[in-house]
């Protein structure tokens, strides 16, 4: 691919020759049966240009990059890129949201055909819904390949309550987030998009960042074997749901607001409970940062 064809890319269908993908049993002889089939589930539009290139990885793109698909204003919208063996961006598709990416993506034989071969599909135990939110977050941010497979590399964990060895996995509830320690299962809500009543900005993200901190108490459970729960395993578990939210911040254009999480709750100050850490900032953030527990001071 040259330079050109790489400026070159414009929003809206475009032609392109065969393009053989991994995973997909039918060669691809076009983008625009792609498009059509995309825009009835949500799919604003896509590009694509002239390769022979094999797709071998894919990953949400940064919206400022060259390569973000960009609507019909020239704004980059949420945009899924298939890369080849050197990495280099050959497919494009933009979305309106994650939601109207997982429901393309489970049904693109191209993504979905190896489902069961993919990482996060054992610990999804062959719920579909939370299998592509899973691959949502990987696509996302790549570090939590790592950490799923790392979770799913013991299928089965010691369940010192019941005495009995259980398989890990996830379960929605209408309740918080949590991970039940014993069982190694995350608790998982799809809709709550604060914890502490939104009162400053950080307390609002979407809810695949509740998940994703889970998952980072649930490798802390499977793949380090902390049994017990204390309060220090909540740095690690806020340092995942900072990489998550630094994602959602440059790759979603829904969640151009969303901040870094600063801390757990709050702090006591002479005796009296002050509620959240001030907002943060992601020009102060770095994955490095370790977020801060609460503390509790009496003067
Ligand atoms: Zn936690």
């Amino acid at each position: 691919m040259t330079p050109q064809q790489r400026n070159g890319r414009v929003s809206g269908p475009r032609q392109a020759r065969r393009r053989p993908r991994l995973g997909c049993a039918r060669l691809h002889f076009g983008v625009g049966l792609r498009c059509l089939v995309g825009l009835a589930q949500g799919l604003i539009s896509c590009a694509a240009w002239a390769s022979n290139s094999v797709v071998v990885s894919y990953r949400f793109l940064d919206l400022d990059d060259p390569g973000a698909v960009r609507d019909v204003n020239g704004v980059a919208v949420l945009t899924f890129g298939g890369f080849d063996a050197n990495d280099v961006l050959v497919d494009a598709w933009g979305f309106e949201s994650i939601d109207a990416w997982r429901a393309y993506a489970a049904s693109d034989p191209c993504l979905a055909d190896s489902k069961t071969e993919q990482v996060g599909w054992r610990l999804a135990g062959g719920d579909e819904d939370i299998f592509w939110q899973l691959r949502a977050i990987v696509y996302l941010c790549s570090e939590y390949e790592n950490i799923l497979t790392a979770i799913e590399s013991r299928p089965l964990v010691y369940d010192g309550n019941t005495r009995t060895w259980v398989a890990p996995g996830i379960e929605r509830t209408g309740g918080g987030n949590y991970l039940d320690q014993y069982r190694a299962i995350v608790h998982w809500n799809p809709f709550t998009s604060s914890v502490y009543g939104a009162g400053v900005q950080w307390d609002r993200f979407p809810p695949l960042v509740a998940l994703a901190h889970e998952l980072v108490h649930a490798y802390q459970r499977i793949a380090e074997d902390r049994r017990t729960y204390s309060s220090p395993l909540q740095v690690a578990a806020m340092q995942g749901e900072n990489l998550i939210r630094s994602a959602f911040y440059r790759k979603v254009p829904a969640y151009a607001d969303i901040k870094p999480r600063p801390g757990n709750l709050g702090f006591y100050l002479n005796g009296t409970v002050q509620f959240l850490f001030d907002t943060f900032e992601w020009l102060d953030w770095s994955p490095a940062y370790a977020p801060l527990l609460d503390v509790f001071e009496q003067e």
